[in-house]
């Protein structure tokens, strides 16, 4: 049983590699990018836990990653700067992050401000384990869906195309983004079978129930949202 999944962006390829074997060793799944682009693709492509990031990186820096990050997630983001500077950290955390980190920094400082940023975003997950949205239950532990007190009926990927909607709602998901999260990289497919689910989904949700649910950004890809 893995910790939980860490990305890694820093251009500072020893440091990268030194955090990366100590997580390793501690009992976490690591992966690392030493660019803010590559990195940024990484974490819109994967599900990770945790994010380690650097500021000063080539490619996309760092604050502006961790507010791309904020548009679409909640993983928890901890910057490494080198820069003891108030203003840094400041910037940082206005953007976004959970929390920092100055370099250099002791390992154990490191592990324990990650088994805290975990632990609450965590604590979040399980206070999740039902999900409403508008006249939708979501209960996650049961893998059950009630609308207006009605069961709906949802097979395995309905249900996971679904609650990842759900769960980032009223943010437009990519094709990609929903076909990289639900079917995952395994999956060997095309993205539009993104399409047919949605259909399946619609049918079962929306038209059955006469309400919209699930909208279209054109040529984009899905959300779902508060709107009526
Ligand atoms: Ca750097």
């Amino acid at each position: 049983m893995t910790k939980g999944k860490i990305l890694i962006i820093e251009d500072e390829v020893s440091l990268a590699r030194f955090i990366e074997l100590e997580l390793t060793f501690e009992g976490y799944e690591v992966s690392v990018s030493h660019d803010g682009r590559e990195g940024y693709e990484m974490f819109e492509s994967q599900n990770f836990d945790l994010i380690l990031l650097d500021l000063m990186l080539p490619g996309i820096d760092g604050i502006e990653i961790c507010k791309r990050i904020r548009k679409i997630s909640n993983v928890p983001v901890i910057i490494l700067t080198a820069k003891d500077d108030v203003s840094d950290k400041v910037a940082g955390l206005d953007s976004g992050a959970s929390d920092y980190i100055t370099k250099p920094f002791a390992i154990e400082e490191l592990l324990a401000r990650m088994r805290a940023a975990l632990r609450k975003s965590q604590t979040f997950d399980v206070k999740l384990n039902s999900l409403t949205f508008k006249d939708m239950v979501i209960d996650i532990d049961k893998r059950m869906v009630h609308i207006s007190g009605e069961a709906v009926e949802l097979t395995k990927k309905e249900y996971e195309l679904l609650l990842y909607l759900v769960k980032n709602k009223n943010i437009v998901l990519t094709r990609e983004q929903i076909f990289n999260n639900v079917w995952g990289y395994d999956y060997l497919g095309e993205t539009n079978v993104v399409d047919v689910y949605i259909r399946y989904l619609r049918a079962k949700i929306d038209e059955k129930f006469g309400k919209r649910y699930i909208f279209t950004a054109r040529g984009v890809g899905y959300y779902v949202s508060d709107e009526k």
